[in-house]
């Protein structure tokens, strides 16, 4: 069982490798599983993984090392298709998961995972406190 590879976590468990390639691929892959390959919205087919806080255009350019604490539960969610592409040209999308998240992960622990970033992340003006 692989889980995120963000270790302050407290549902991760550690990648030996840290962010290998095949690593990302194989989490990925659990977690459609892991979410019945049903999508997170509107409950049909979903295939395509999401990364709704922090996305990989904010990571765009930086070392797969770096980029790794994208790939978190915390930060993922399932989606069809069709609710994939409207993800994608959402305004607040930011904050709706940050809260939505939040509700799921707890906020302590989602701030935890922010504050391990080691590069600047998009500033903290979406997050509403507790
Ligand atoms: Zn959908």
């Amino acid at each position: 069982m692989l889980t995120c590879l963000n270790p302050t976590m407290k549902h991760k468990i550690v990648c030996p490798k840290g962010s290998s390639k095949a690593h990302i691929r194989r989490f990925r892959e659990q977690e459609r599983e892991r979410r019945k390959f049903s999508c997170e919205i509107c409950s049909g087919p979903g295939f395509e993984l999401h990364e709704c806080i922090v996305t990989r255009r904010d990571a765009q350019g930086l070392p797969r090392v770096k980029r790794a604490g994208i790939f978190c539960n915390c930060n993922m969610i399932l989606l069809c298709k069709s609710c994939h592409e409207k993800q994608h040209g959402l305004k607040d999308a930011r904050a709706f998961w940050w809260e939505k998240m939040c509700e799921k992960y707890g906020y302590e622990e989602m701030l935890d995972w922010y504050a391990s970033f080691e590069w600047k992340v998009p500033d903290r003006r979406f997050m509403k406190d507790g």
